[in-house]
């Protein structure tokens, strides 16, 4: 029996931001470190998703490089039996999946995501990639059969997409045809979490903290310089109520400082709330995630700097030979049930 799969992917499309890192690059580091050896870990550039909204194109590739980096830098150790890396763009099979299940996706779920509706608010214009990229991440996740799929509380809608368009297809062709990924209930407590993870901007703490939006203030880069990276966080937007209590509706900048330092601490929030709930101290509270950030950035870019780029780049090209076969034989597999191949 091949092992179960956890995978996920963050897009090359701007600088990766301290919600990527809370949300996905942690979380996938410390589930390989628990379950080292049960599991097989998938972590791969999505660079065909990267161009959904404009970029620059000068940059995608040195990007996509810089962005595995990260990842290795956030824990996530590739000389592990088990661990892959790669780029969508080399495994040509995710193009070509992503278009058969373009036909059995309706354009209403689509329509209804709430991620397209947001990103496509205000745009002059709007590309079809934008619209179609659940499908291609539904691609990303049903080639390989992964049953676990960190990602942050923002994907979530996106992942039941993939989940009820497996089960459509199954029902259509073969039970056995697509592993479906597991309900997001069962994904956090995998993660070891008990709700999902939104980092918010510290400046407009309605909205998630977000590498696409020209949010310089409210985002925390990872490249951050760290005690700029500290201001930004002493002057997050709060709120006139003046009493520290973790509620998202009423105070999300308080709320999302709380959260901030449970997860750069590896406190939990009990702990964390323990200490500061009730208390009227902003500043204090400020101070101290202020200071998480700035040794959190310092370690981590260091980290970063000692990483070499030619041994990122022999493990992609083994890796992506390797991953090219896995995602060949299950687009077979489909192209046979839909009548494209031979049986
Ligand atoms: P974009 O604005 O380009 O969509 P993004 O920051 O949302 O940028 P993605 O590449 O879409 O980044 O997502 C990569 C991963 O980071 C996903 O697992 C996503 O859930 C997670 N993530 C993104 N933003 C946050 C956030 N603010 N809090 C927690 N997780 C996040
Ligand atoms: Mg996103």
């Amino acid at each position: 029996m091949s092992k179960p799969i956890i995978l996920t992917g963050i897009r090359s499309n701007g600088e990766l931001t301290l919600g990527n890192y809370l949300g996905a690059m942690l979380p996938l580091a410390r589930l390989q470190a628990r379950h080292a050896g049960e599991y097989q870990v998938n972590m791969f550039v999505p660079d065909l998703h990267s161009f959904t909204t404009p970029i620059d194109h000068e940059d995608l590739y040195a990007n996509t490089i810089r962005n595995l980096k990260m990842f290795i830098a956030s824990g996530l150790n590739t000389t592990q039996k088990d661990t892959f890396i790669y780029r969508q763009s080399f495994i040509p099979a995710h193009a070509e999946l992503t278009w058969i299940l373009d036909c059995f996706v309706y354009f209403g779920e689509l329509s209804r995501m709430t991620q397209f509706k947001e990103k496509s608010e205000n745009q002059e214009t709007v590309s079809v990639g934008l619209f179609n990229y659940p499908v291609l991440m539904a691609a990303d996740i049903l080639l390989y059969g992964a049953k676990y799929v960190p990602v942050g509380e923002d994907q979530r809608q996106h992942l039941e997409l993939v989940r009820d368009l497996a089960i459509r297809m199954n029902h259509q062709f073969s039970e056995n045809l697509f592993i479906v990924p597991e309900a997001w209930d069962e994904q956090l407590k995998f993660a070891g979490l008990n709700k999902g993870v939104r980092i918010r901007s510290l400046k407009n703490p309605d909205k998630k903290m977000s590498k696409s939006i020209s949010d310089p203030a409210g985002t925390i880069l990872l490249s951050d310089d760290p005690d700029e990276a500290a201001k930004k966080v002493m002057s997050a937007t709060t709120d006139s109520i003046g009493q520290i209590n973790y509620d998202f509706t009423t105070q999300p900048g308080i709320s999302n400082i709380l959260q901030i330092i449970s997860l750069l601490s590896e406190r939990s929030l009990d702990e964390v709330l323990a200490k500061w709930q009730g208390s009227t101290s902003y500043g204090d509270l400020k101070q101290e995630a202020a200071g998480l950030v700035r040794d959190f950035l310092i370690d981590f870019q260091n980290k970063v700097s000692q990483i070499e780029e030619s041994l990122i780049d022999e493990k992609l090209l083994r890796d992506e030979a390797a991953m090219r076969q896995v995602a060949e034989a299950k687009l077979l597999e489909v192209q046979q049930m839909v009548g494209l191949r031979r049986k």
